[in-house]
């Protein structure tokens, strides 16, 4: 990724849709990350490996991740709940496994069904799985340390348990952590104090990527002061996709468009075409004219003569 300074990775096909009731056709999720593939997106994350009877939404999600595999030049994530998740994600052809632990320990009871012991002893068999592999076929294995900026049923997460927790998942066998406003109750403050602290713990190149919400306004805020810290992945949903379940309403996922824009407006390469990633939630709503969709940029256009690549700045 040497000729893009800020990977944007795209979340809305599993994160977005995971949220919603209405189940999207297989064709047309295809269709949504070929559409998003080819404005330039080089990070999918496409699919969950959870039991179709617990998500109905993500049954096709062998099927899908086949597909993103024939798109040349995108990286296919998919999320895997447990060992029995990663073990169909391997087998499916995923490139990077994504396991989210919940700072919150409560949260993890209720979402995983899994206390944090549990969560770490699935990342050490999940760990050897992958280590039987030959090199060339290992998957990538990030850990996400999710609800790290507060919780829903516990409130206040502290930050030494974020801390100490992201120092197991590494020494259980993850190859990079992320950091996960579950909820959206980050600020910019928080986001610098907690990425110094993970960093230090763990080494920074351990951490790479937040994964940030708007359901307060503040994601493009917060985006900005993880960017100061030298955060270079930042996920995002397409038109915000998914809403947020704590918020009904209220928008959950920074939106893929006004992410891209503000990086884009700001001389921040990502390789995107900003235009033509407008058009994709064209496809998007075609399979879902009932589910809201966010996003300032899209309502507003583009700025008159805007020409991209840090335009505006300068003389
Ligand atoms: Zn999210």
């Amino acid at each position: 990724m040497s000729d893009i300074d800020i990977l944007v990775s795209e979340v809305g096909p599993r994160d977005g849709l995971q949220s919603i009731r209405t189940i999207m056709p297989t064709a047309a999720k295809i269709a949504w990350i070929d559409a998003e593939a080819a404005a330039g997106v080089r990070e999918i994350e496409v699919a969950s490996f959870v039991p179709p009877k617990l998500l109905p939404q993500m049954a096709d999600a062998a099927e899908i991740v086949a597909h993103a595999k024939t798109i040349p030049n995108l990286a296919v994530i998919a999320l895997v709940p447990n060992f029995k998740g990663a073990e169909n994600a391997i087998r499916a052809g995923a490139d990077k496994l994504g396991l989210p632990l919940s700072c919150s320990e409560t949260h993890s009871q209720a979402n995983l069904k899994m206390t944090h012991n549990q969560v770490i002893d699935e990342v050490r068999k999940i760990r050897a799985l992958i280590d039987t592999l030959p090199a060339a076929e290992r998957p990538g294995f990030e850990g996400s340390l999710s609800t790290a900026f507060g919780c829903t049923l516990e409130g206040k997460v502290p930050e030494g348990q974020v801390v100490r927790l992201a120092a197991r998942l590494v020494e259980a066998g993850v190859d990079e952590l992320s950091l996960s406003d579950t909820t959206g109750y980050a600020n910019p403050n928080q986001l610098r104090r907690l990425i110094k602290l993970v960093r230090a713990e763990v080494g920074a190149d351990k951490l790479a990527g937040v994964h940030l919400h708007n359901t307060r306004g503040l994601g493009l805020a917060n985006v900005v002061a993880a960017l100061e810290e030298g955060i270079t992945t930042v996920d995002s949903s397409l038109g915000g996709i998914g809403g947020c379940p704590f918020a009904p309403g209220a928008s959950g996922n920074i939106v893929t468009e006004d992410l891209v824009f503000m990086l884009d407006s700001m001389g921040l390469k990502t390789g995107i075409d900003l235009e033509q990633l407008l058009t994709v939630r064209n496809t998007v709503l075609a399979a879902l004219p009932d589910e809201e969709m966010y996003g300032f940029t899209p309502d507003a256009g583009l700025p008159k003569g805007y020409a991209g690549g840090g335009w505006g700045l300068g003389a």
